[in-house]
């Protein structure tokens, strides 16, 4: 449920201080991903919220692969990499987008899904909601439909959810 679900991510993730700089609070769900137990749990629990209603997972690089991964495998579908510029082989659509310090690219393969597709995108953490609106974007662009957008931790202070406006997001955990 819900509320279980929150409990067991605010249980397994470690708050690091200053990394990767100073002054930034770091969410590392490395060891939920380490609990064999926990992982099941949170992945069951998306699982569960959007049974029938998507029918292919896009996780973002990098940690977000591990999540869309185990989702896509337990729900019976494939999983679609976004990834940093410059590793896909083939065409691919671009997005670019600010950070603090300068830019990043994100990109999805124009061949990522068949026409309709109902989308789950999946990451760990939403913080400014600049990688989200990215991949959401690169979603729309490659043909998928939005079927959900959910991550394991929302930092809410930061303001992703109203930077991704009209799209649906789904948090395990708000802090
Ligand atoms: P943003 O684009 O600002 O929403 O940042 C989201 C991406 O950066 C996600 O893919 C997260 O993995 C990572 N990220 C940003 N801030 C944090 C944080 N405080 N703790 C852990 N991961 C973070």
């Amino acid at each position: 449920s819900g509320p279980a679900t929150a409990a067991l991510v605010a249980d397994m993730v470690v708050d690091v201080a200053d990394f990767p700089k100073t002054g930034v609070l770091f969410k590392d769900l490395t060891p939920l991903f380490a609990d064999g137990k926990a992982f099941r749990g949170v992945i069951d629990a998306i699982v569960a919220r959007y049974a029938g209603q998507f029918d292919v997972v896009v996780g973002v690089e990098a940690r977000g692969f591990v999540l869309a991964a185990a989702v896509a495998y337990a729900a019976g579908t494939g999983v679609v990499a976004v990834r940093k510029a410059g590793k896909l082989p083939r065409v691919a659509h671009s997005a670019t987008y600010s950070l603090e310090y300068g830019t990043a690219t994100l990109e999805i393969s124009e061949a990522a899904f068949t026409p309709g597709q109902r989308v789950l995108v999946v990451d760990d953490v939403l913080a400014t909601g600049g990688t989200a609106d990215a991949t959401l974007d690169l979603v729309k662009r490659a043909g998928g439909e939005l079927a959900g957008f959910v991550v394991l931790i929302e930092l809410g202070f930061l303001g992703g959810r109203e930077r991704l406006g009209e799209r649906p997001v789904h948090a395990l955990l708000r802090i």
